[in-house]
């Protein structure tokens, strides 16, 4: 797996754990800030954290223009919480639209505040069964058909994958299973 290089977008954020899990999982990881960042990636990592203000950042730092058309083109892009929020063509209740590259509609801090944070273990379409972190998540309310929906829980979709774009309301980043990084520095790959 030497050579494959991710960019990990470093606005805001849990971009460090991701470094991490990919890193021991044998790609090399560059921190995305600014547009020159981006050459020669083979992957591309959309962290969670606060996804109003990485959109805010993505604009001022001349982002948003070289990253959108990257995603659009095909690079392979994990995205996980935030990040899935500034992928997704709708935000429920908003007409805020950051990225918007992913057609599902996506519900910001959906879980509420009682039950804010939780962690559950249930399968993932390809992986099998993975330790999910829910930090003030959102899920996914609505998906084109061409989606393909990867994992639910109670009911709600909270993974999806469309061509190169994956989809995640959890943090596979803070759980000790790298099986999703490894299927995506897979698709990287190819
Ligand atoms: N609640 C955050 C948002 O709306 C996402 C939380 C997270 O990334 N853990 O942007």
């Amino acid at each position: 797996m030497i050579n494959i290089k991710i960019g990990v977008l470093a606005l805001q954020g849990a971009f460090m754990e991701h470094e991490r899990i990919l890193t021991e999982a044998g790609a090399v990881c560059t921190e995305v800030r600014r547009p020159a960042d981006l050459t020669g990636l083979d992957g591309l990592v959309l962290p969670g954290g606060e996804s109003t203000v990485q959109g805010q950042l993505l604009q001022k730092s001349g982002l948003f223009a070289p990253l959108r058309e990257l995603i659009t083109d095909g690079l392979p892009t994990l995205a996980t919480c935030a990040g899935l929020i500034l992928l997704a063509q709708k935000i429920r209740g908003s007409s805020v639209i950051h990225l918007g590259t992913l057609p599902v509609t996506v519900k910001r801090n959906a879980y509420g505040r009682q039950l804010s944070s939780f962690v559950t273990e249930e399968p993932v379409k390809g992986i099998g069964s993975f330790p999910m972190i829910f930090i003030r998540a959102p899920y996914i309310e609505r998906t084109a058909e061409n989606v393909e929906i990867l994992a639910k829980v109670n009911g709600n979709i909270v993974a999806v994958k469309y061509g190169n774009q994956i989809g995640l309301s959890f943090h596979p980043e803070l759980s000790d299973n790298p099986n999703i990084h490894e299927r995506f520095l897979a698709l990287c790959r190819d």
